[in-house]
């Protein structure tokens, strides 16, 4: 049983979803205002394992991903490209579900956008202030934290700390009608830098608050109590402290039951900044040359509680482990005998199975998982001289069973084999090594060698085992 880090009592909490068979998950989403970064591909990738993970547990899986389309840095961009809000926004909307399908990274099943959602925003805020949670001032709504005692249960912030991080981390000039510090905005009134971007509605002129966006549009499509909310831990203060403030006020239900939060990106040990030039969109690293699934398997290979330390000498690492997978995938796939063995190979992929789940059932435990399937392939590559054809059709549909969690080894897999296939056709490589054994049978080496050439030439080597010759890219 899959069992959950709980931010608020430190320890891990067995997962019980409200429908034992369905998992409500919603994850917030990207600010359409620029291409997503490395900080954002992590809780991308993040969110993703989980819920292939979730799946594969054999759960209907709904996952809510929000897409910010309204706020300060949209309008502020909006403005400096000379652009309507939509076509502004769409541009870098679409940059980022590019993004998602280059990392493999399953779409979420609802992407409701804020823009689209201001009635049932206007409808939560309209209750808040019915329930004495929230309040107007100079054209704005504000959210009332001394009417919600359990503000800030999430990140356990005593009440002077909170008001600390409060004033910290969300001043702002403009907030100057508010009761109390602390408190933050749900709506936010016209200003006439907004230009055209504004909605006019029954609580006035104006925009919606971020923190409100995701509280309307996550009940919206998960009901007012649903399972697991996810983000970057940057967001739990005060997004998400606000997001529970606000539905829960409204509901006086549970908002989430479980919380889930991936850690930092770091670059090079440093804290990752425009200003410090190590700061990584997925184009920039492509732009290096390097392939968007190798950075889905960095990513995806440290856990999400650990900080994440990215520099590019790391992708020589991340090549190694996929070219473990690509090799075994291709072994697996060449076994030609067909003899009987004593090999138990169904006890083994059982034993492994069963390993597997269990690292990721705890708290998805990705490096206990990644070390199993290398034991595995360790394991099964002792005995690949003998296996025989239906051994490998097993293994390799394990394989595959295993990636619909890890999404990498199957396309990996299969471009490898495509561009093998090309090769292996623009050389005639069948026929060669055909000739190739004939020449070594008969002792003409010289012959043997000059084919080996060939083969080179083309990119291609010949690896020879007790199942044939393997054709392999060089
Ligand atoms: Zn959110």
């Amino acid at each position: 049983m899959l069992k959950i880090y709980d931010p608020i009592t430190k320890v891990l909490r067995e997962f019980e979803p409200i429908d034992p068979e369905k998992v409500g998950i919603y994850g917030c989403g990207p600010t359409v205002y620029n291409y997503v970064h490395l900080g954002n591909l992590r809780a991308y990738v993040f969110v993703d394992l989980l819920k292939r993970y979730l799946k594969y547990s054999g759960y209907d899986v709904r996952h809510v991903m929000n897409i910010t389309d309204v706020d300060d840095k949209t309008i502020k961009g909006r403005r400096e490209a000379g652009e309507s809000l939509k076509v502004f926004t769409e541009r870098y909307l679409a940059g980022f579900l590019e993004d998602l399908e280059k990392m493999n990274i399953e779409l979420p099943d609802v992407m409701p956008k804020a823009t689209d959602h201001i009635e049932e925003m206007v409808s939560l805020i309209e209750t808040l202030e019915e329930k004495g949670y929230a309040y107007r001032a100079d054209g704005s709504v504000y959210f009332r934290i001394a009417k919600f005692p359990d503000y800030g249960e999430l990140v356990g912030l005593e009440k002077q700390q909170l008001k600390e991080n409060a004033d910290g981390r969300l001043n702002d000039a403009d907030e100057y009608g508010k009761e109390d510090a602390k408190d933050f905005v749900l709506w936010k009134g016209y200003r006439e830098e907004d230009g055209d971007v504004y909605w006019e509605t029954r609580i006035g002129k104006g925009r919606p608050g971020w923190h409100i966006e995701c509280s309307a549009m996550a009940m919206k499509y998960l009901g007012e109590s649903f399972d697991i909310h996810c983000g970057g831990i940057d967001l739990m203060f005060p997004h998400h402290v606000n997001e529970i403030a606000q539905s829960e006020a409204a509901t006086g239900k549970k908002f989430v039951n479980y919380w889930m939060h991936n850690a930092h990106v770091i670059v090079d040990g440093q804290k990752m900044s425009k200003s410090l030039g190590n700061f990584y969109t997925l184009r920039d690293i492509m732009e290096k040359g390097h392939d968007p699934l190798l950075l889905r398997i960095m990513l995806l290979k440290t856990h999400y509680r650990n900080v994440f330390d990215f520099g590019l000498d790391g992708f020589e690492e991340v090549r190694t482990i996929a070219d473990r997978f690509v090799q075994f995938m291709l072994s697996i796939d060449n076994v030609t005998n067909i003899e009987y063995n004593e090999v138990d190979i169904d006890a083994l992929i059982a034993e492994y199975r069963g390993n597997v789940i269990d690292a990721l059932d705890d708290d998805l435990n990705i490096s206990a998982a990644f070390a199993s399937l290398f034991d595995l392939m360790n394991e099964i590559n002792k005995y690949m001289d003998v296996l025989n054809t239906e051994q490998a059709k097993n293994v390799k549909m394990f394989m595959l069973e295993i990636d619909e969690v890890l999404g990498f080894v199957g396309e990996l897999f299969d471009r490898y084999r495509f561009e093998l296939t090309k090769r292996i056709e623009a050389a005639d490589a069948d026929a060669l090594v055909h000739q190739r054994a004939i020449a070594r049978k008969e002792g003409d080496y010289a012959k043997s060698d000059e084919i080996r050439d060939v083969l080179a030439k083309h990119g291609l080597v010949v690896d020879d085992t007790k199942q044939g010759p393997i054709i392999k890219l060089k």
